[in-house]
């Protein structure tokens, strides 16, 4: 089955279409959480991608803007993105954040499974290799998909060895893909990256491809009109360094 992967969407309708006309086909959606929080198109993110697939797990973001946690642990940047979006979001939309799972979610077969930030804490950031090691090690499915750092890569133990999975992109602009193969006796923290707000000094949409039959992931960058999603986070009176951000990719 192939699998469209995505995370931390915050928000960003912009992004998410060009995500979704470039994705190629596949039968399922995975979506590892985040969908709102920063951006400034919550209500139309969330209708986008509630009828997409069944399998979502639930991000921080989700979690505070749901109101199941208070903004005032994010940072006063975040917090008043959070606030934001709470005034904004319909009840419905509330509810729906509210029902969300907390990972790690198996949602095919023991193969693989979701989670936002670890399987042991949704809001642990798997940023490098040593923070890596140990969530791998425990993990009860042998390819893991995770959020929340906002790179697409993640980490592979293969024979005995580490290896950093994020991709080598040689242009840096455009549509670029990176397919990885995955090993029969390889255990994987993978992830996709981030569709609304890339952190890894490449503005471009992220996005992943997984075929559990033919062992692959193939990770995606996509162009969008950023311009227009930054004008949506200024015109709702959203901090600028939320839009400026896009831009530098972080
Ligand atoms: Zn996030």
């Amino acid at each position: 089955m192939r699998c469209l992967v995505l995370s931390d969407i915050h928000a960003n309708i912009d992004a998410l279409e060009a995500v979704l006309d470039a994705a190629p086909a596949h039968e399922t959606v995975w979506n590892l959480g985040d969908v709102v929080g920063y951006g400034a198109a919550p209500n139309e993110v969330i209708e986008r991608v509630r009828v997409l697939g069944t399998t979502f797990v639930r991000g921080n973001h989700d979690r505070a803007c749901g109101e199941r946690s208070s903004p005032h642990l994010f940072n006063p940047l975040a917090a008043r993105s959070v606030l934001w979006t709470r005034r904004r979001l319909t009840p419905a939309h509330v509810g729906w954040l509210q029902a969300m799972a907390p990972g790690p979610v198996v949602p095919d077969g023991p193969q693989a499974s979701c989670m936002h930030g670890s399987d042991r804490d949704e809001d642990e950031y798997l940023s490098c290799l040593s923070h890596a090691r140990e969530p791998l090690r425990r993990a009860r499915t042998q390819i893991n998909f995770f959020g929340h750092t906002h790179v697409q890569g993640g980490f592979a133990l293969e024979g005995g060895g580490w290896r950093n999975l994020a991709p080598p992109y040689s242009k840096g602009e455009g549509v670029e893909t990176c397919k990885v193969r995955l090993r029969p006796d390889g255990r994987y923290l993978i992830n996709p990256g981030s569709v609304g707000q890339p952190r890894d000094h490449d503005p471009r949409a992220a996005f992943a491809i997984f075929d559990g039959e033919e062992m692959t992931v193939i990770f995606h960058r996509v162009p969008y009109d950023l311009r227009r999603a930054q004008l949506r986070i200024l015109h709702e009176g959203l901090p600028g360094q939320l839009a400026a951000r896009l831009n530098a990719g972080r």
